[in-house]
């Protein structure tokens, strides 16, 4: 390598849009921009478990663009296999990967139990995919940095924090190796979200790695009470259950805001909501101390609280099962890819009274993908589960933007890309967002695939 070269690997969020991990290399510093695992589809997940094909002690250090487990569940394992230097993020983010990594190590070590005292696991035996201590030693190495300021990595590298409103605590990332500029998206999230800030838009980007999840798609206007209001009435009418499977961060507390909105407004009929999420109370003591980072004020967050019942033990999830009549249930986890929102499809998902409220992006390989392209049977626990309940789909929740709010963020980048990267998206929307920029902009795109390397003049 030439002293002004600098390499990107793409390690993961590369034509699919879980694993995000890019490192990027620039005269012997290695730099690793996210750390998340891998979700959905079975090929995709077995990689979690190979080791990196890059030697993780040798990597210097850690930038966190946002606390979703698909940017961060894989620190764990970079920690075992030798990483040891410090992790950076904003200080929500950090506060945010420290509950998702916590509660996953807890998640994985009850999975392993459960399938090895029931037997259905293809290993033997089951093993956590980290343990609930190993998480742990890897927040020890978390160092907060405050958005915006230029942060020192080694000679003429710098990065920065930006804000980009995809969750709290969220940025895109920029990088600076002598006098060019390399951004790394993160989630771009959308402008008048009810919680967040619009994004921060870069106005400078030789070199930009850009997110693609909804590259293909402009999320329609369904209003939120629109969609719910008929939804919630069927439901009262046959004393059904209404469960909405949710990521904890963000679209639990966006759900919990515009609920708590309907009921005060009376544009939506009154129903008993269960929030059964462990972590969604964590998540709001996150925004609670990092008021500058949303729009949430204090009195909000008691009045949010006051519509829901919050279930916090595993005995509780069942009295809600058992409680007689209609009811909304909000649980995690949003793709139907793990948690307490099993457990209530497994006992729900055969009767014609129950409604699946998907409301986030569904990866290739997730049940939540699954049931919105029509599956009739589902496998939870190691049984096929037939599907009687109603499927529906509210995009408008999205925490991510589509393809019009992809454009427009770049639009204030004064001069053009030497290229755009496109990560963090399945193949048909980078396809088509590729070819929406070349229409918009006239850059040069590329779409990279897992595993390669590209090197940047810098
Ligand atoms: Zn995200």
């Amino acid at each position: 390598m030439t002293k002004n070269e600098a390499n990107v690997t793409f390690l993961g969020g590369a034509g699919t849009v879980t694993g995000s991990k890019f490192l990027l290399t620039y005269r012997g510093t290695r730099i690793l921009i996210d750390c998340g695992v891998f979700q959905g589809l079975k090929a995709l997940r077995l990689m979690n478990w190979e080791p990196l094909p890059v030697d993780a002690g040798q990597i210097d250090l850690v930038l966190l663009t946002h606390g979703h487990l698909d940017h961060v569940g894989y620190l764990p394992r970079l920690h075992e296999q030798g990483f040891s230097g410090p992790i950076y993020g904003t200080g929500p983010t950090l506060d945010i990967a420290q509950i998702i990594l916590e509660d996953s190590g807890r998640i994985h070590e009850e999975e392993a139990k459960k399938a090895n005292k029931e037997g259905y696991s293809a290993h033997e035996p089951a093993l956590p995919f980290f343990t609930l201590e190993l998480a742990q030693k890897t927040i020890d190495l978390f160092r907060e940095v405050p958005q915006d300021a230029w942060q020192y990595a080694a000679e003429n590298l710098h990065y920065r924090f930006v804000y980009n409103g995809h969750i709290v605590g969220s940025t895109y990332v920029e990088v600076k190796i002598n006098d060019k500029i390399l951004v790394f998206s993160g989630d771009i999230g959308r402008a008048h979200d009810p919680l967040l800030f619009d994004p921060k838009k870069p106005a400078r980007a030789d070199y930009l790695f850009l997110e693609s999840t909804y590259g293909d798609r402009l999320h329609p206007k369904d209003d939120f009470e629109r969609v719910l209001e008929p939804l919630i009435r069927q439901t009262i009418a046959d004393r059904g259950a209404l469960v909405v499977p949710s990521f904890a961060v963000e679209r639990l507390q966006t759900l919990m805001y515009l609920l708590h909105q309907g009921f005060q407004n009376k544009t939506l009929p009154e129903i008993p909501v269960y929030v059964d999420s462990p972590m969604g109370n964590r998540v709001l003591e996150v925004f609670q101390r990092h008021p500058s980072w949303h729009k949430l004020r204090e009195s909000d967050f008691r009045a949010i609280l006051d519509d829901v019942t919050v279930v916090t033990s595993y005995e509780e999830t069942w009295k809600v099962l058992h409680e007689e009549g209609p009811k909304i249930i909000i649980a995690g986890s949003g793709m139907i890819s793990g948690g307490r929102v099993l457990t209530y499809l497994q006992q729900l998902i055969d009767q014609p009274t129950t409604r699946v409220l998907l409301v986030g992006f569904q990866a290739e390989g997730t049940r939540g993908r699954l049931l919105l392209e029509g599956a009739q049977e589902l496998k939870i626990y190691g049984s096929y589960l037939p599907v009687r309940a109603e499927i529906h789909l509210m995009e408008s929740l999205s925490a991510h933007g589509d393809q019009a709010d992809l454009i427009s963020w770049m639009s204030e980048l004064r001069q053009a890309p030497e290229c755009v990267y496109l990560i963090h998206g399945e193949r048909p929307a980078q396809e088509a967002l590729a070819q929406k920029i070349v229409d918009a902009y006239a850059w040069r795109v590329a779409i990279p695939k897992l595993h390669d390397v590209v090197s940047l003049a810098v």
